[in-house]
């Protein structure tokens, strides 16, 4: 398990941010991994299970739509089991800066989001009633104004 270079990290000192968690060689093409670090872990509270479960969904779906203009290189969108962020998996060898854009208009996209929740249905999602909509755009605007809007590079390089 020493492999999982995100064990290694503090997660006492992590703060909310965009981090490159690890970068893999798939047979000659990089691919990285992204933490979407939405809370403060061990210190505030997780997001809940049915508003991750939403944001999930969204994020997803925005960004493999073509209207995100990085549909091609998405690999994997998925929340953390602490339920305090979410990867986010990119081909080509990317920087925290290169995914930021992308990684904000997903988080907007959610934040104004109205309707019925994509893929929330019985043969498309594993527990389509565990969802909350409001709770989602909720922690998308607060990730967008406390961390994503105001990043510094203390929220995007992970701490010794
Ligand atoms: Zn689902």
């Amino acid at each position: 398990m020493n492999n999982v270079t995100s064990f290694s990290i503090d997660h006492t000192k992590l703060l909310p941010g965009v981090y490159v968690s690890r970068k893999d060689d798939a047979d000659g093409c990089i691919i990285t991994t992204f933490d979407i670090r939405i809370k403060h872990p061990n210190t505030e509270p997780p997001i809940e299970i049915s508003a991750i479960h939403t944001l999930e969904h969204l994020i997803a779906v925005y960004l493999r739509s073509e209207k995100s203009g990085i549909a091609d290189k998405v690999i994997y969108v998925g929340p953390m089991g602490c339920r305090t962020g979410m990867y986010i998996i990119f081909k080509g060898d990317m920087t925290s800066a290169d995914v930021l854009p992308y990684i904000i208009k997903a988080f907007e996209y959610t934040r104004d989001f109205e309707g019925d929740v994509p893929a929330a249905t019985p043969s498309q999602c594993g527990n389509y009633l565990d969802h909350n909509l409001t709770f989602a755009k909720y922690e998308a605007k607060k990730y967008l104004n406390e961390t994503l809007y105001v990043i510094k590079e203390e929220n995007m390089t992970y701490p010794l």
